[in-house]
């Protein structure tokens, strides 16, 4: 049996999609090619290209008034598309931001190049929540305390943040902020497809690829079709959402095989039973992880119960001299990946679509033998 897979990104993929693309790697449906060796504009690759596309948006429900991207560069370069494609409307040049960890500070530090640029929340100081001293980025702002400019080109969150662990499972209707006109824009990257979306409050979704949804490589934009065409001048041709959408993702060579990986993801989804199925299992699997560290004296996770991300775990040993033997033991019982990020420290278990109950079960039993053994 492989081991278990618990690394944040790239991560652990469905043992069944890698077998189909082992099986298939030298010569794709017999036509003698793999896909790796196609031409992107080929009829082969353009059905691969064109289930992925029509697979996503029946996996997630995405309305007509939305385009599907398939673009490159990670979650990191679409820190400057975004406000390459987006901030220009409206001619103010202004975007707001909020600040929960990592990934939306990078977010943001990287759109000040582009404008004028605000915070309108931020979880980087401590606070009191329900009795609980909470320190900073281990909490999400309630989103009625979002305070976007009216005025603003968009409003940017990141819904996941997958090196502190915070999920934010509400998105607020945006006429709720006194904002009506101002579009959410969401870096979805480490809870893409792990549950629905409702796109009805949404200007923007996008994901890197190598989280939850296949390899490295293919960076997913899904964008509001009013949205796009009006990219700065300065935005590189290959980065501006209506070239893209008007090439039909291949205004340049697409990252061919991670969007055929992609695709079999999709396709091995919607066997799942689809987005709700999936979405069902991982609060059962969270519920069942978080609820053994809150019952253990050994093991802690500090972040705001309300904002617990279902996808990534971080967690302490109460006695951190303890973590080297916590990690070997882990590796020799085909546990993987369970070092926390070199910011945070720690533990962590990023559990996936494609991490299995009995992944997380394992988890758990080794969790309580190695307390029994040194709690
Ligand atoms: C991983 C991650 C990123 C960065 O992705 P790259 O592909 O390395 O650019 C950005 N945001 C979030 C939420 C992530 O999880």
């Amino acid at each position: 049996m492989r081991p278990w897979n618990f690394s944040a990104g790239p991560s652990a993929l469905p043992l069944e999609v890698l077998e189909q693309a082992a099986a298939e790697l030298t010569d794709w449906h017999g036509c003698g090619m793999s896909v790796m060796e196609m031409s992107h504009r080929g009829k082969q690759f353009t059905q691969i290209c064109t289930e992925a596309l029509v697979d996503l948006r029946e996996l997630l429900a995405v309305p007509d008034a939305f385009e599907i991207l398939f673009m490159q560069g990670g979650a990191t370069a679409e820190n400057a598309i975004v406000p390459m494609n987006l901030i220009g409307r409206g001619g103010l040049n202004k975007a707001d931001y909020v600040l929960t960890g990592i990934w939306s500070n990078k977010s943001h530090k990287e759109a000040q190049r582009y404008g004028d640029v605000a915070v309108a929340a931020s979880s980087g100081t401590q606070v009191v929540i329900d009795g609980q001293t909470q320190e900073p980025w281990t909490w999400y702002p309630s989103a009625s305390d979002w305070k976007p400019r009216p005025d603003t080109a968009y409003l940017h969150i990141c819904s996941n943040e997958t090196i502190g662990g915070l999920e934010c499972a509400d998105w607020p209707d945006m006429a709720s902020l006194g904002a009506p006109e101002v579009p959410l824009v969401v870096d979805a990257s480490s809870h893409f497809l792990s549950r629905s979306i409702d796109f009805g409050k949404v200007g923007m979704v996008y994901a890197g690829a190598q989280k939850n949804a296949g390899p490295a490589g293919l960076t997913i934009v899904i964008v509001r079709k009013s949205l796009i065409g009006h990219a700065l001048p300065g935005c590189p041709s290959a980065f501006d959402y209506a070239n893209v959408a008007a090439a039909g993702s291949m205004f340049n060579t697409p990252p061919t095989y991670a969007i055929y990986m992609a695709g079999l993801v999709f396709k091995w989804l919607k066997k799942q039973g689809g987005i709700a199925a999936v979405e069902k299992a991982n609060i059962a699997k969270s519920r069942a992880l978080y609820d053994y560290l809150d019952g253990s004296d050994l093991y802690v996770n500090r972040i705001q119960p309300a904002a617990r991300s279902r996808m990534n775990v971080p967690f302490f040993l109460r006695d951190e001299s303890l973590n080297s033997a916590f990690l070997e033991g882990a590796e020799a019982a085909g546990l993987l990946q369970l070092k926390g990020h070199k910011s945070v420290g720690g533990m962590r278990a990023s559990i996936y679509n494609a991490v299995p109950p009995e992944a997380v079960q394992a988890l758990i039993t080794y969790l309580q033998d190695f307390e029994r053994r040194h709690g």
